[in-house]
């Protein structure tokens, strides 16, 4: 018996026909739920999803091929499950490690695994975004993170990728999390760009949105382009809601955004109607401010929920906490804290963790990411431990998914607080140190003008096991 939400993304074309599924489609598609799977099943799936996304990678990217021979590490070496430990991963900082211009093309197709022709640039001098929407033309989405460290991280994805990735959302989301509440006559509201408008990950990861609800609102809706980004990013760097309000501000919003949530949720309530808010919470959190200050509240009571966007924020120092954000929501929407809960996802990745509704522990969807904990030598730790985090995320099609990130978490055998299985990492996500992302892209920016930056920023700031493919690209010809 399938969820409501999971048959309408069926319904809607959302999953690849089944003949032509692989033991990753098997992994995503074929499981009823995500999160109630015996472990021996979970481990099964998994395993052979992963055995044959790294067999892909190794064929298909010269340059991971190349650097799992430095691990002395082929698809051969992939034969139980506990080999998964060492399939080499990349750093985050590979993904940083890109030039401007024409450089930039040649990057972004090493990088790809898709065989796509060779971009023809029109424009002399093209920006990020007039190659962002070359690449978008070959089928190619080259998607960023918000860029507080004052670089992106590009990572390139295929409509495959995406497909995925947006199935797994509105799987874990309103198909299992918030099934109690999903209903598709629901008005959502989206606090953030317009997904189509905009490349930036955080923004365009919850497009989805637009297939499964009634009708939905954006905050803002023009296009949000790595050049707006780094105009906002200016001084402020490294609050990611300050980059983002920054941004609002430019484009003198701010304030109308929210009397337009306000008006927005005036209606709904006396039309009766379901509400769903999703994405910033420094968005959310300013309208809940101004209702205090106008002394009103909203009575949406179960017909609301909130799922906030967690890579909005991991920054902010002067984050509300979670829970505090929760009460706001209840006393002045009157959400209850069951149907409001936060989402971590970055670029790297296509899988999503979720918070539980019970617990609001984020849940990690077992089938589709094999998480590990590594300590400052890239060794794996135990359960329950704190250090760097990273992943193998199988349904990456256009680039290997084997991960290194600049996350520090908590990762949990299982949740303390309900049911489900499967591993979760505990709420309180933090990027490593501010420092150390910021010392990098110092370098990287004096280290622009040289002959041969890849190679030297990589021997500056990129961590041991990343090395390899920097100096690898840097001798690959196209
Ligand atoms: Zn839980």
């Amino acid at each position: 018996m399938v969820s409501k939400a999971t048959q309408k993304m069926h319904d809607i074309g959302y999953v690849p026909p089944k003949e032509t599924w692989t033991p990753i489609d098997e992994a995503l598609y074929g499981v009823d739920t995500l999160f109630r799977l015996p472990k021996e099943k979970t481990d099964e799936l998994r395993f052979n999803a992963i055995k044959h996304a790294f067999n892909y990678w190794y064929e298909e990217s010269k340059w991971y091929h190349m650097y799992c021979n430095e691990f002395d590490f082929s698809p051969t070496s992939l034969k139980t499950y506990g080999d998964l430990d060492k399939v080499p991963l990349i750093s985050h900082r590979f993904f940083k490690a890109y030039l401007e211009g024409q450089e930039f093309v040649n990057w972004l197709m090493n990088i790809s695994i898709n065989k796509v022709d060779r971009p023809k640039i029109k424009k002399q001098n093209p920006t990020m975004d007039d190659l962002i929407d070359v690449f978008a033309d070959k089928g190619i989405m080259a998607v960023y993170s918000s860029g507080t460290s004052g670089r992106f991280s590009f990572i390139p994805k295929d409509q495959t990728t995406f497909m995925r990735s947006q199935y797994a959302l509105g799987k874990m989301g309103i198909s299992e999390m918030l099934e109690h509440w999903y209903d598709d006559s629901a008005y959502a509201y989206l606090c953030g760009p317009n997904p189509s408008k905009t490349n930036m990950w955080v923004g365009k990861v919850v497009k989805l949105m637009d297939d499964v609800y009634e009708d939905v609102q954006y905050a803002i809706d023009r296009q949000i382009t790595t050049q707006l980004m780094r105009v906002s990013n200016g001084d402020i760097r490294g609050l990611s809601d300050a980059v983002m309000a920054a941004a609002m501000q430019l484009m003198g919003t701010s304030k109308k955004i929210t009397g337009n949530v306000i008006n927005w949720l005036e209606e709904r309530e006396k039309a009766g109607d379901r509400v769903f808010i999703a994405e910033a919470p420094f968005i959310m959190r300013r309208v809940m401010d101004e209702l205090e200050k106008q002394d009103r509240t909203f009575d949406f009571g179960e017909k609301g929920a909130i799922i906030t966007g967690g890579g909005w924020k991991l920054h902010d120092t002067e984050e509300m906490p979670l829970k505090e954000f929760r009460d706001l929501a209840e006393k002045t929407l009157g959400i209850p804290h069951e149907n409001n809960v936060d989402l971590y996802t970055m670029v790297e990745s296509n899988w999503h963790a979720l918070q539980c509704p019970e617990g609001h522990y984020l849940h990690l969807p077992p089938t589709l990411v094999y998480p590990m904990v590594l300590d400052e030598n890239h060794n794996k730790m135990d359960w329950g431990e704190t250090g760097r985090f990273a992943f193998i995320d199988h349904m990456a099609n256009s680039y290997p998914g084997a991960m290194i990130t600049g996350d520090m978490v908590t990762l949990l055998e299982e949740c303390p607080a309900c049911g489900r299985t499967g591993p979760v990492l505990e709420p309180n996500v933090r990027r490593m140190t501010g420092e150390e992302v910021r010392g990098c892209a110092e370098e990287m920016r004096k280290l622009m003008d040289d002959q041969t930056p890849e190679l030297l920023h990589d021997l500056v700031c990129t961590p041991d096991r990343a090395r390899m493919p920097m100096m690898l690209l840097d001798r690959e010809e196209n």
